[in-house]
C-alpha cells in the first residue's frame, strides 16, 4: 500500500474553503480538507483510490478491485462514510470489492457506464481466464456518463468518456484540485490494452488525445496501475504520442 494526499493542501484559494459550507453560521470558518490515499489491491495490483472530506467524513472510493478487508479498515479508521462506489470501467481487477462493499455500505451509490456493466457482472468468470478469483458486482445503482458530475463535499468529480481499453471505459476529474483518475486508458509511460473483448486501439488513442491531453498539463493523474504521472509529462513522454 502507498499513501499520497495532498501534503501542503491547505485552502489555498476561496474556492476551497468549502464553497463557504460553514459561512452560514456565526462560528468561524472551519477549513475543509480533501485528502485521497490509494491502495494497490488484488493480484493485478489495481489502484484503489479513498477521497475523503474533513471533518465531514464523506468518502467516495474509485476502482474498489479487491482485499475488501484493506479498504473496509481504512474506512473504520479514519470514520469515513463511503458515498460512491465509482467504477473507471468494468474489468474484474476494478470491481471486484463492490460487492462486500455495498454489503457492508448498503446506502452508498454504486456507479458505473452502462456499457461496463456487463462486464463487472462477469468479474468473476473474467477472473478465472486469468487462474484468479473475484466476486462479480451487483447491477449498478446509476449509470455514469459524460453528463454525470458528482459532489464530494466541496469538491466537484467529473465524468470524462475515454472509451477504447473497454467500451464503458471513463476517467473522473477532480478540476479544483488538479487531479484526474484515468483507470486502465492512460498510464505512466504507457496506455491500457486493447487486446481484450471490445478493446479498440484507435479508440482509445483518440479519447486520450481529444479528452484527456486538453486537460491542463500541471493535472496530476493517478492511473488504474502503478506510479503517477500528469498529462503533461505524457504528452512530452509517452511513447505512444511522441508523434503527435
Ligand atoms: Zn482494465
Ligand atoms: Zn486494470
Amino acid at each position: 500500500m502507498y499513501i499520497l494526499r495532498f501534503a501542503n493542501w491547505r485552502p489555498q484559494t476561496d474556492a476551497i474553503l468549502g464553497k463557504h459550507l460553514f459561512s452560514r453560521i456565526s462560528r468561524p470558518i472551519r477549513e475543509v480538507f480533501l485528502q485521497y490515499h490509494v491502495f494497490a489491491v488484488g493480484p493485478l495490483e489495481a489502484n484503489c483510490a479513498v477521497l475523503f472530506e474533513s471533518p465531514s467524513g464523506d468518502a467516495v472510493v474509485i476502482d474498489p478491485g479487491g482485499d475488501a478487508n484493506t479498504i473496509t479498515r481504512f474506512l473504520d479508521e479514519h470514520h469515513l462514510t463511503p458515498r460512491y462506489f465509482l467504477h473507471t470501467h468494468g474489468h474484474f481487477d476494478h470491481v471486484g470489492a463492490l460487492s462486500a462493499l455495498k454489503k457492508k455500505y448498503p446506502d452508498a451509490t454504486y456507479l458505473i457506464h452502462q456499457q461496463d456493466e456487463t462486464l463487472a457482472m462477469h468479474a468473476d468468470k473474467t477472473a478465472q481466464l486469468y487462474g484468479l478469483q473475484a466476486l462479480p458486482a451487483t447491477a449498478a445503482d446509476a449509470y455514469l456518463s459524460a453528463e454525470t458530475s458528482l459532489q464530494l463535499g466541496a469538491s466537484q468529480i467529473t465524468v470524462i468518456e475515454t472509451p477504447g481499453h473497454t467500451p464503458g471505459g471513463v476517467c473522473f476529474y477532480l478540476n479544483e484540485e488538479n487531479l484526474l483518475f484515468s483507470g486502465d486508458t492512460l498510464f505512466q509511460g504507457s496506455i491500457g490494452r486493447t487486446d481484450l473483448p471490445g478493446g479498440n486501439y484507435d479508440q482509445l488513442i483518440h479519447s486520450i488525445r481529444t479528452k484527456l491531453f486538453g486537460l491542463p498539463d500541471e493535472v496530476v493523474v493517478i492511473p488504474g496501475h502503478g506510479p503517477r504521472t500528469s498529462i503533461g509529462a505524457e504528452k512530452k513522454h509517452n511513447p505512444f504520442f511522441r508523434y503527435m
